[in-house]
């Protein structure tokens, strides 16, 4: 059976073998006689899938020692308000805004603190990025936010801002939720970093963090407990029960991703690659059409997720049902964007993006 090609933003297509591991395992995981969802979290069988899970995920994306990962639930926009209630203290925070998702933070964060827009990108409808010298840091900022890579407007952080070289102490604190594991991360300029799982790494219900550990036990005294990012650290992501199958597919997921090679490369360094060639792909083709567009600069692409418009939005049904017949899945752009968007996440195979440029350069010519 081959499967189509699945564009979804999120949750998002798995690579195949994962799922079709889950498969054999559903009903006996390794002779335990269990399924992994009717496996107690602290039992030694489950102990061991959310251990090693940890560990890959700790090489995969080279996770320094002094942060600590946590398994948490609640998706990316429960971080944005779990987020200020464990480092705002109360006082300031600087956002630089570059799309829907960051500025859906900005309004939460403004809840439990004083939310800053420190740079905005709204006057060109998030299609930049604005340079890191012209943010307006506060000197009390207890901590700046961004979005590394905006899904809905295709905007990407190419490279992390230094804040420390821009003359601000505060952590960096970036929601990755669609891009994690797209590519290595610069620890030295993090302090914490968030993402659903849905995307990337696994199914929805399972939310990583990665927190700097001088960052953990400053939270309001109303937080709640499980959102504590100190409880949950102390409690191994066990102080409540956690999303057991999501962390066990997310497992598998990242087993798969330290089996990826390119070019003498392995794990996120390979996918890296494998994730340049296919945007490069299809960025390439968009940008040399008559027919077809995107609207990002060139510098802060996303390579994961590329909106994009058909010049005649007239024709824009004829191409969905055109691609959903020719296996080609939920490209139908953000509501708040329109036109299209093609999300290819580490899952998508090249074969998928070549796919969808082939129905792409058809339609256009059946349009002439
Ligand atoms: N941040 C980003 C960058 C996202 O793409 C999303 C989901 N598409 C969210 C936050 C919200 O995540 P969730 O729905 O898991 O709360």
């Amino acid at each position: 059976m081959t499967r189509p090609y699945n564009f979804s933003a999120g949750p998002a297509a798995m690579p195949e073998s994962v799922l079709r591991l889950a498969a054999v395992e559903m009903l006996d995981w390794q002779g335990s006689g269990m399924s992994v969802m009717e496996m107690s979290h602290r039992g030694k069988a489950f102990m061991s899938i959310c251990e090693t899970a940890e560990r890959d995920l700790r090489e995969l994306l080279a996770v320094p020692s002094q942060f600590r990962i946590l398994f948490m639930q609640g998706g990316g926009l429960a971080e944005n308000a779990i987020v200020p209630l464990n480092l705002s203290r109360g006082g300031a925070v600087d956002f630089v805004v570059t799309g829907g998702w960051s500025q859906k933070s900005a309004k939460e964060a403004n809840k439990y603190a004083t939310a800053r827009i420190a740079a905005s990108n709204e006057a060109d409808g998030h299609t930049s990025l604005p340079t890191p010298a012209s943010w307006k840091l506060g000197k009390d900022a207890q901590y700046v936010h961004l979005c590394s890579n905006e899904t809905i407007h295709g905007v990407e952080f190419h490279e992390l801002p230094d804040l420390k070289a821009l003359g601000c102490d505060a952590p960096l604190v970036i929601d990755f939720s669609s891009h994690v594991a797209s590519r290595p991360v610069d620890w030295s300029r993090v302090g914490l970093a968030f993402g659903g799982a849905q995307k990337n790494l696994g199914p929805a219900g399972l939310t990583l963090v990665v927190v700097r550990e001088d960052l953990l036990g400053h939270a309001l005294a109303v937080c709640p407990s499980a959102f504590d990012y100190k409880t949950v650290a102390d409690n191994g992501s066990m102080y409540n029960t956690p999303p057991t199958y999501a962390i066990y597919m997310a497992g598998l997921t990242f087993q798969w991703l330290k089996r990826q090679t390119a070019g003498g490369l392995s794990g996120v360094a390979a996918i890296e690659q494998q994730n340049k060639a296919k945007a490069e792909l299809l960025y390439s083709f968009i940008d040399n059409s008559q027919f077809y567009q995107n609207k990002v600069a060139k510098d802060c692409r996303s390579r994961m997720n590329i909106p994009f418009f058909l010049r005649d939005e007239a024709r824009n049904e004829a191409f969905l049902s055109g691609a959903q017949a020719a296996g080609l899945l939920q490209l139908k752009g953000h509501k708040s964007v329109g036109g299209m968007r093609a999300s290819i996440y580490n899952a998508m195979p090249l074969e998928g993006v070549q796919a969808l440029v082939s129905y792409m350069r058809e339609f256009e010519m059946t349009q002439a």
